[in-house]
């Protein structure tokens, strides 16, 4: 007999110009997608460079590092996996690009625009995610 399970976050969906983005946060690196061709880093990830039109690119370590730019505060309808209130923030890295991710160790009330935030690695049943948290 198999006991019943907790769900589970949702499974990103990816693809080949994602999939670094994934196995990177399974490692505890957050990415980002490096044009080889001029030099500029974009998020989200994608197969071609907006700025000079190359097809090749690498990845750079960001420092995880960043400020908060906006934030909205999820309550319903509710996503089996996520605990509520959910705290979704826009997250400008150090590095210049922007991000959507999850910020914890805060309540809502108390998370602010231009807040320094890092990066840190959560295990969710196997699935590594990068959140972000306070700068204590
Ligand atoms: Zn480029």
């Amino acid at each position: 007999m198999t006991s019943p399970t907790k769900t589970s976050r949702p499974r990103p969906a990816q693809s080949a110009d994602t999939s670094f983005f994934w196995e990177g946060a399974q490692r505890g690196e957050l990415l980002i997608q490096h044009c080889t061709g001029c030099g500029a880093l974009r998020h989200p990830p994608g197969p071609g460079c907006p700025t000079c039109g190359s097809l090749e690119w690498d990845t750079l370590e960001a420092s995880g590092r960043g400020t908060v730019h906006s934030y909205a505060v999820h309550h319903y309808p509710p996503i089996p996996g996520f605990e509520y209130p959910n705290l979704v923030g826009l997250i400008d890295l150090d590095e210049g690009v922007r991000l959507i991710s999850n910020i914890a160790g805060i309540g809502p009330r108390d998370v602010e625009i231009g807040m320094a935030v890092e990066v840190f690695f959560e295990d969710f049943d196997g699935l590594v995610l990068p959140q972000f948290r306070p700068v204590s």
